[in-house]
């Protein structure tokens, strides 16, 4: 870690420069269990795609040091040539300082502090890198290319191991001050609840429906399973103990996107990250809630899909975080 810091004082000013908008891009996502890579042109269009273990224990050198090698083979089995390639982004969990390039202490990422990622791919690629929160990021290429293309109010929210989100107001990306706005995952459902994870409090979305929290409550309640995805599949043939799991789920998930809904009245609510597998098991229920409880006419008429990226979000958020950056300016 220690070299990893002292190299951000040398190269930090490199990702300042602003990659150009009419370039494929390279994008990389640091998931907990995954990285991913990428290389995306202006129109949305995937070229390449490449997904390894993460296995941050490794520390942030040797685990980036991996990432940056998937990033290059990323580029050499794509059709573009490296020298087209205008920049590159980086989706990550936060907590991190976007304008500067630094993951500060993401709890995905356990001993990763003060990770000056942004600086350390610049210097790599020798190209401008922007980094962004992940679900942010994924919120960014949903609207640009895929669910949520032409809306001007969306929300995005990822439900993986944990739970993100991202929001786009009038059809920009709301960021928040650092970046790091738009935690979703965060808004409580019960303020005496389960403890969260995440951010330490109770009660949050995320205690509930994250694919971690769904897991965990299925073996409180006695049941032998391992992932979310056993949880659904035993309700879904009968399971009565699954059943009354999932039921909880759909209800926190249902009452955490009311609340959501009636903050932004978005036209579109894009759900993405595992969980979202479940498909209508789990779309179904909640919009029926959600249109049952949330406030008119915001309740009525927003409508609630899935990612139209899935597994691939991640590389195309990173991509559109790129050029919605070059954008800005
Ligand atoms: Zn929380």
């Amino acid at each position: 870690m220690s070299a990893a810091a002292g190299a951000s004082a040398a190269v930090e000013g490199e990702t300042v420069g602003r990659a150009a908008t009419d370039r494929p891009v390279l994008a990389l996502d640091i998931g907990g269990t995954k990285l991913a890579a990428g290389v995306v042109d202006p129109a949305g269009r995937i070229a390449s795609f490449l997904v390894e273990p993460t296995h941050s224990a490794e520390g942030p050198e040797r685990t980036l040091e991996r990432l940056f090698a998937l990033g290059r083979k990323a580029v050499s089995e794509s059709d573009v040539d490296w020298s087209e390639i205008g920049g590159g982004g980086i989706g990550c969990g936060g907590p991190l300082d976007a304008e500067r390039g630094i993951l500060i202490a993401p709890p995905h990422l356990p001993g990763w502090r003060d990770v000056p990622v942004g600086a350390l791919a610049a210097r790599e690629f020798e190209r401008p890198v922007t980094l962004e929160n992940d679900a942010t990021a994924a919120a960014a290429g949903e609207h640009a290319w895929g669910a949520g293309a032409g809306t001007r109010n969306m929300v995005y929210l990822t439900i993986s191991t944990g739970v993100g989100g991202g929001v786009v107001i009038g059809g920009r990306l709301y960021r928040g001050s650092t970046g790091n706005g738009g935690e979703l995952g965060h808004v409580t459902v019960d303020w005496r609840g389960r403890a969260c994870r995440g951010c330490g409090r109770r009660g949050c979305l995320e205690a509930y429906v994250s694919g971690t929290s769904i897991a965990e409550r299925a073996r409180e309640a006695g049941l032998g399973v391992v992932t979310a995805t056993d949880v659904a599949a035993a309700a879904g043939s009968g399971d009565p103990v699954a059943t009354a799991v999932w039921d909880e789920t759909v209800e926190a998930l249902a009452c955490g996107l009311t609340s959501i809904v009636n903050l932004f009245e978005p036209e579109l609510v894009v759900l993405g990250g595992g969980v979202s597998r479940a498909g209508d098991r789990l779309l179904a229920p909640v919009r029926t809630a959600v249109r049952a409880d949330a406030m008119r006419p915001a309740g009525e008429t927003v409508r609630i899909v899935t990612s139209a990226f899935g597994d691939r979000v991640g590389v195309a958020g990173a991509a559109a975080i790129v050029y919605a950056r070059a954008a800005r300016g």
